[in-house]
């Protein structure tokens, strides 16, 4: 995965795209149970990396996802800014000098992102956030490198599984956020972090399906 500029840049836009395409919806989630932000929050973050593509996409893997993680940071906002930006960054820094990403690479990159956010946000899985969708395509990816899988196959279960991952949002109550401040309201709607790392995934999984 992003062996080079072109296919670095396919990645970019992908997760650019999907995210201009699902502004309103991540923006009416967070209306249910936060401020209403989200989905211009990461509109506006996107919208920059997608401005300064063409810089980011002549580094190497870990170097682009740690320049793209801070310019997520200084143009997010919310926050979801600094947890995206903290993912990117420490997925970037473990990929270290990598010209690109295998599937034993990439499960520990997501881990140490992961890890990353939690410490940011203080949260753990289960507190409806964006944690409950990245941490089971994490067990995803681990679950594939054990068993070993095509990528075609391996891009469609970790697409279901973050699907499911942001279904299953939907009971629990948020205890961390905006929307901890509903308590028991939280209930009974989906995660807008969660549903955009879904989105997400989703969209790189699409790419890796169609490009193998
Ligand atoms: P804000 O809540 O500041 O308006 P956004 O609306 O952009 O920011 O992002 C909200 C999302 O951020 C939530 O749906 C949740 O997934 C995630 N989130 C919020 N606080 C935390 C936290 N402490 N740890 C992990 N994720 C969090
Ligand atoms: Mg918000």
């Amino acid at each position: 995965m992003l062996a080079d500029p072109a296919e670095r840049l396919r990645a970019l836009n992908a997760c650019a795209d999907v995210v201009a395409q699902n502004t309103r919806l991540l923006t009416d989630l967070d209306a249910a149970i936060g401020d209403g932000d989200h989905g211009t929050n990461m509109s506006r973050g996107f919208k920059a990396l997608k401005e300064a593509a063409e810089d980011l996409i002549q580094a190497a893997p870990g170097a682009m996802l740690q320049r793209a993680g801070t310019i997520l940071v200084a143009t997010v906002g919310g926050a979801s800014g600094p947890l995206y930006g903290s993912l990117l960054m420490a997925m970037g820094k473990a990929a270290g000098t990598a010209e690109t990403l295998d599937l034993p690479l990439l499960t520990e990159m997501l881990s140490e992102g992961v890890s990353a956010v939690g410490r940011r946000g203080k949260a753990s899985p289960g507190e409806k956030t964006l944690l409950d969708v990245l941490v089971p395509v994490r067990d995803a990816l681990k679950q594939s490198l054990a068993h070993g899988a095509r990528p075609f196959d391996l891009a469609h279960r970790v697409a279901d599984t973050a699907e499911q991952a942001l279904e299953a949002t939907r009971p629990l109550r948020a205890t961390k956020g905006r929307a901890s401040f509903l308590g028991e309201r939280s209930i009974g709607h989906l995660d807008p972090g969660a549903a955009s790392a879904r989105l997400l995934v989703s969209a790189l999984c699409q790419l890796v399906g169609e490009e193998r």
